[in-house]
């Protein structure tokens, strides 16, 4: 037993922190990738830290459909449109 454990970590060498971290997100990523994020993970007592592991799920977009690297989307043409050889797609800012 510690006789006067320190009353941050109450003796465990340890204590828990929220901190800010900003990862690089590769294009193209895509639901069940773990991205390792170097040396930014849980104190090692004693020792480096681990790494961070980050469970990537890419959240579903409203007018956009993923297929592999392909993006799809369902868009309304006018009868114009189609007998032009250029024509305008409207594409969402997200
Ligand atoms: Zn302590």
């Amino acid at each position: 037993m510690i006789r006067n454990p320190c009353t941050t970590c109450r003796g465990k060498g340890v204590t828990h922190q929220s901190v800010k971290e900003t990862i690089n997100i590769p294009k193209g990523v895509d639901n069940g990738v773990n991205l390792r994020v170097s040396k930014k993970g849980h104190s090692g007592l004693g020792g480096p830290p681990g790494d961070l592991m980050v469970a990537v799920k890419v959240k579903p977009h409203p007018y956009f459909k993923r297929d592999g690297s392909d993006i799809l989307t369902d868009q309304f043409i006018t009868i114009s449109d189609v007998s032009s050889s250029r024509f305008s797609l409207t594409f969402y800012s997200f």
